[in-house]
């Protein structure tokens, strides 16, 4: 049909020979580059001669779709489709096992196919520049996948699997909508850098990262606080610490800003002097998974429902952060100490195994303590000793470890603080 078309408008010899110059390559050659070719559809001599084909490069054409006859290509390893009209893949996508790096960004997708968690060798799944409002369960199966590049989307919340994806290098989500980071990105063992710029972030992980990668989180213009122990890891990255909010986030740390908090969250009403003596009230909001907030000075019991988390937890593995004296000095490590794991006994959907599996929200800042933290805590807020410019919130498991915190961060002013009422 199409070449008949092609011979009205006197052009069935271009067309010709055009396929034949197609068939000619693909018959010598490993790599395919075929960008900015206008290409409709992946022509069918890549089908009838290309099995052969390791690497194929059709960016900037107008594909719409990709037929099915794709999953016959078996050696086919990089496929590169950046600036296409692709919105779906057929189901028939996730039989291309062998494939490694997977190009979709700045095409039409809605949502990720869940075809592509079949692709048990992927390393490199890059959906940059489309409408992506989820990440679908099935891309938890990616075990090799070592480079998530989802910038320019849609996304709300990412999902906790991430940080279970056991290779995971890099993580890039700038320019989404996200307003939190899966807490158990903390435990993730690889990953070595998280760009997350220009979203709606309001909190940061409160705990420390496991394996110390570079955070960029510029353009977030809701977020004004860091954790203690983050804020520590952090300027071990930076030369010179007095200028980490300079360095590390342009566009945050706006203290003066309201932000579109949310409303289940507990938002704290900090009181802090300005450089000239003024007073003024920074709020901040927690992470959704702390329900009880207590100052240093209180004496409350924990309930049991937080005793038992921490135990469970205790029981399965060990989890500590030692900030040493200088924040030169931080250090994470978990481990799993008893074999079963506790997803072999328990739903998915069942609610203190998501806490456990998610990891704590922090360890205990006392640095003799290192008891985990679920639900409940006993929060300081302080500015400064490297950095004046940032509030830091540091949690404890009990008063009397909040104490013991205050008496050893000595050069931390510490701030007052109560509980907004909405
Ligand atoms: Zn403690």
């Amino acid at each position: 049909m199409k070449k008949k078309q092609h011979a009205l408008s006197g052009k069935i010899e271009i067309m010709y020979s055009d396929s034949e110059d197609m068939a000619k390559e693909v018959k010598q050659k490993l790599i395919l580059h075929w960008n900015y070719r206008g290409l409709k559809e992946i022509p069918e001599v890549v089908r009838t001669y290309g099995s052969h084909i390791e690497e194929v490069y059709l960016k900037w054409n107008q594909l719409t779709y990709l037929p099915i006859w794709i999953a016959e290509l078996h050696n086919i390893k990089n496929l590169y489709l950046y600036g296409n009209r692709i919105h779906n893949l057929p189901e028939q996508f996730g039989a291309v096992r062998q494939l490694t790096v997977l190009d979709l960004s700045a095409n039409q997708f809605q949502s990720v196919p869940g075809c592509i968690g079949e692709l048990s060798n992927l390393k490199s799944l890059l959906l940059n520049d489309n409408s992506i409002k989820k990440l679908p369960a099935e891309l938890h199966r990616l075990e090799r996948l070592e480079v998530l590049s989802i910038s320019g989307n849609r996304l709300v919340t990412l999902p906790e699997w991430l940080g279970s994806l056991p290779n995971l290098r890099e993580l890039n989500v700038d320019n989404n909508l996200l307003k939190e980071l899966p807490n158990r990105l903390t435990l993730a063992s690889e990953l070595s850098s998280i760009s997350v710029c220009s979203n709606r972030l309001r909190y940061l992980p409160l705990n420390g990262f496991l394996s110390n990668p570079i955070i960029r989180f510029d353009s977030n213009n809701c977020l004004n606080y860091l954790s203690y122990i983050v804020l520590c890891q952090m300027i071990i990255a930076v030369p010179r610490p007095r200028n980490v909010g300079n360095v590390l986030a342009y566009g945050c740390f706006n203290i003066h800003k309201e932000g579109n908090l949310s409303h289940n969250n507990i938002k704290l009403i900090i009181s802090a002097h300005t450089a000239n003596e003024e007073l003024i009230k920074i709020p901040i909001e927690l992470p959704r998974q702390l329900l009880k907030v207590y100052t240093v000075h209180e004496n409350r019991t924990v309930s049991l429902w937080e005793l038992a988390l921490r135990k469970i937890y205790n029981s399965r593995y060990r989890h500590t952060v030692e900030i040493f004296v200088s924040p030169l000095k931080v250090k994470v490590s978990h481990q799993l100490v008893r074999k079963r794991k506790l997803s072999q006994h328990l739903p998915d959907d069942y609610v203190p195994y998501n806490l456990i599996e998610n990891g704590p929200i922090s360890i205990c800042t006392n640095p003799h303590c290192q008891e985990p933290i679920f639900t409940e805590a006993w929060v300081t807020v302080g500015m400064g000793r490297y950095v004046y410019s940032i509030p830091t919130v540091a949690l404890c498991c009990s008063r009397s470890c909040a104490s013991k915190y205050v008496a050893f961060s000595g050069g931390i002013m510490n701030l007052l603080w109560h509980i907004a009422d909405d």
